[in-house]
């Protein structure tokens, strides 16, 4: 059987099902296709992000943190329990998989909602005609489709080391790593980048020993340095051992567990043996299934698919968004181009705007900026002022119980404009929010220094930093 769309979506992942309902939003009649399937043998929408990283990963670091708090700090609360607190992880696991569940059900809620049609199964192209692009959609949902426009939100997944496959027992990706099913006593992470901290936090947390191995010598190099030498201090301090600098020479496995060799930046053979071993070495694009070749659609070296700045590929009529293509590899990145590209094929002019795309890590304490970092502004030579503000000075933040790190604005020397923001500390995945939206508005540091915020909050942290910029900070 063959049907007609105007604008096909592969993939539902926060990229592909967004751009479908934004679609189907400006009148199109949308299609899209995910082939994600849950323990039911069912549809599981919602793609990665859903499925194996941002939503499952949450529930943990929520739960974990729970965790830590009732074992570490309830007591300084005056909270004391009758017996030590403990881990029901089949209970704790069972809640984060219907955290996901819910967000699959809502995602094939508002696929109804708005109309869009959903084929469960694997998208590939078949060929071009005067009808548009053909694409067929495997089991269960055996269908041919046809559109003029198609979406390519195919995703990625996690990147193995080489010769080391994922066998989700003891070499885990993710997926694994969100889903094990008791508490391994010394557990390897491969990569400091933001999975290996934040699933290491949450295996540390419930009791493992944990011990991450990074390739460079520079911890989060991304980050402001300021925030990720601190970050570094605080998580040595909870018991996250980082090696930096580490060159992972040999993996292997047996019944009892994994043993990695790997030397240290001073050349030292060493090493680490653990019952598991989290690989968090990055992630690679996923267009094995699509049959790119059928149609001629370009990929590069590294097999991205090609884009322009306005995520056209090199054929007329199909684009691609998210992690299969250029840019961080970020949910709220493909949501905004999946929009972005909707609106493009209704024939509007939306932009995205990649300086203010915010980045957060969802550890303990955490991090979250916007914009440029201290380092970027030294290299580039532009001139620029710092205002930075300790959550300690903060009444809520003491309140709270969390007074780690500060918050940092770095503002243009000569007109105050905002260039970048950068958190460490309680709720800043919050917090950062209001840091974007000056940015997007181009404020001032003044224009934040002067906003009203309410007391006690932490985001008054955000106002006293701005208020650093001119060195007249009230609190400190
Ligand atoms: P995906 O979410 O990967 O979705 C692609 C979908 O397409 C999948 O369902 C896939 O099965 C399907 N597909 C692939 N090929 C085909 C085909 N041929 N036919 C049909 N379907 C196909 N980002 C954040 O912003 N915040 C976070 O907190 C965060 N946490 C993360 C935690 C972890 C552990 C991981 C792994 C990632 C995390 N990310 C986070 C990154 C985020 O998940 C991705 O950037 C995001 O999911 C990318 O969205 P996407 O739509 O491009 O692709
Ligand atoms: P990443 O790029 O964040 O970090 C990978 C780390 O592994 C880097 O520090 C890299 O230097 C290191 N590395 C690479 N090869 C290595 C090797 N052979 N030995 C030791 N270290 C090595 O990648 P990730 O942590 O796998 O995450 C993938 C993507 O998922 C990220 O790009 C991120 O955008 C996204 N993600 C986002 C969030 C969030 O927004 N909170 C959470 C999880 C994942």
């Amino acid at each position: 059987m063959k049907q007609t769309f105007d604008v096909v979506v592969i993939g539902a992942g926060p990229g592909g099902y967004i751009a479908a309902i934004r679609a189907a939003q400006l009148g199109f009649k949308v299609a899209c296709i995910d082939q994600w399937t849950n323990a039911k043998g069912g549809p599981a929408p919602g793609g990665t992000c859903t499925n194996v990283g941002c939503i499952p990963s949450k529930a943990l670091l929520q739960s974990s943190e729970h965790f830590e708090q009732a074992v570490r700090h309830f007591a300084e609360h005056g909270i004391v329990f009758a017996e030590a607190p403990a881990v029901d992880l089949k209970k704790m696991l069972a809640r984060k998989d219907r955290v996901v569940a819910q967000n699959n059900d809502g995602i094939l809620y508002l696929f109804k909602k708005n109309r869009v049609a959903f084929f469960h199964g694997t998208g590939a192209f078949v060929g071009r005609s005067d009808e548009g692009y053909e694409i067929r959609v495997s089991a269960p949902a055996q269908q041919t489709l046809t559109a003029q426009h198609v979406i390519v939100a195919t995703g990625s997944r996690a990147r193995p080391l080489p010769g080391v496959a994922f066998d989700e027992k003891r070499v885990l990706s993710n997926d694994g790593a969100l889903a094990m099913a008791n508490v391994p006593r010394r557990l390897g992470v491969i990569g400091a980048g933001v999975i290996g901290l934040e699933l290491g936090s949450v295996w540390r947390r419930l009791g493992a020993e944990v011990t991450v191995l990074e390739a460079l010598p520079t911890f989060l190099p991304a980050a402001d340095q300021d925030v990720a030498r601190e970050a570094q201090k605080v998580f040595a301090k909870q018991g996250l051992k980082i090696e930096l600098g580490a060159k992972v020479e040999a993996v292997r496995t047996s019944q009892g567990g994994v043993r990695v060799d790997w030397t240290g930046p001073d050349g030292k053979a060493q090493q680490l043996e653990c019952d598991r071993l989290i690989v968090a070495i990055g992630r690679i694009p996923n267009t094995d299934g699509l049959n790119a070749e059928a149609v001629g659609l370009a990929r590069d070296e590294r097999g991205y698919i090609v884009v322009d700045e306005e995520c056209r590929t090199n054929l007329p009529g199909v684009w691609a968004i998210g992690d299969v293509v250029r840019g961080p590899m970020l949910a709220h990145k493909a949501e905004e181009e999946g929009v972005a590209v909707a609106e493009r094929i209704a024939g509007q002019r939306p932009h995205v705007n990649f300086e203010t795309i915010p980045w957060v890590i969802y550890t303990s304490p955490e991090i979250a900026w916007v914009g440029a970092t201290e380092q970027r502004l030294q290299q580039s030579g532009r001139p620029y002022r710092v205002g930075t503000f300790p959550f300690m000075a903060n009444g809520r933040a003491r309140a709270l119980g969390d007074t780690t790190g500060f918050v940092k604005i770095l503002a243009d020397a000569a007109t105050d404009e905002v260039l970048g923001v950068h958190m460490i500390g309680p709720w800043v995945s919050e917090l950062i929010a209001e840091a974007v939206m000056a940015m997007e508005f181009r404020a001032a540091a003044e224009d934040i220094a002067r906003i009203c915020h309410a007391h006690p909050s932490l985001a008054e942290v955000t106002k006293e930093a701005a208020l650093a910029v001119d060195r007249r900070p009230l609190n400190f």
